[in-house]
């Protein structure tokens, strides 16, 4: 899955730049120039991440930020802010106000991604694309592929990122609503029994390796990946 990432930011070269790195490195990018135009995107999709720059025309990064925090729907979104400030007092700022990592212009391409990926790593492990194992089964994103103790499994896209995402998050009980989510994306128009079958398609494609006891199915609340 290709992690989204709105890009908030009034200069248009600096946005230019951001924006060209980011496709660089595989991800999306998705542009505003100013908080209003970020609530926009925001409420016709969740971005996965959003670089948010600090002085901004209208409402500021860290009102947006704050904002964003405040917002049931918007709260977990992962935030790194970009600013040319770097007096200690606003780092402080820009963190209490829900950033999860910030960063000063002028600022190096190469390390602003490489902070991207950490923050995607720790916020949203699903939309990395490194190698993840979990309870003799070997999940790779970027080369599609799974290993369940020697056998290669196949799977369709969606019971893949389900795989991921449960692999990402083990020994947690997701229901139905927080699957379609988290895997299939905030604002689809998709029915929870739609969870269902792509389960029972994960399970199938597993059973052949006895792998499917991992995916359990937690009554009246959901299912939960366990290896124990
Ligand atoms: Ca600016």
């Amino acid at each position: 899955m290709t992690a989204n990432i709105l890009v908030v930011e009034d200069e248009p070269a600096i946005q230019e730049l951001l924006a060209f790195n980011i496709t660089q490195c595989g991800y999306r990018a998705t542009e505003a120039f100013d908080a209003d135009g970020a609530w926009t995107h925001i409420n016709h999709a969740l971005p996965d991440l959003i670089l948010l720059d600090w002085m901004l025309p209208g409402s500021s990064g860290v009102e947006l930020a704050r904002r964003l925090r405040a917002d049931q729907r918007t709260r977990n979104i992962p935030i790194i802010m970009l600013t040319a400030r770097t007096d200690e007092r606003d780092k402080i700022q820009g963190l209490e106000s829900g950033a999860d990592d910030y960063i000063t212009k002028p600022f190096s391409p190469r390390e602003l991604m490489a902070r991207i990926r950490a923050v995607l790593r720790r916020r949203a492990p699903q939309m990395s694309d490194e190698t993840v194992a979990a309870g003799g089964l070997e999940l790779s994103p970027a080369m599609h592929r799974i290993n369940a103790n020697g056998v290669l499994i196949d799977l369709g896209p969606t019971e893949f990122r389900l795989l991921h995402f449960f692999m990402t998050h083990p020994e947690r009980v997701y229901s139905r609503s927080q699957l379609l989510d988290q895997v299939w994306g905030d604002h689809v128009f998709v029915e929870e029994r739609t969870v269902d079958v792509h389960i029972r398609r994960l399970r199938q494609a597993l059973e052949p390796t006895n792998f499917d006891s991992l995916i359990q199915t937690v009554r009246g609340s959901g299912y939960r990946f366990s290896c124990n």
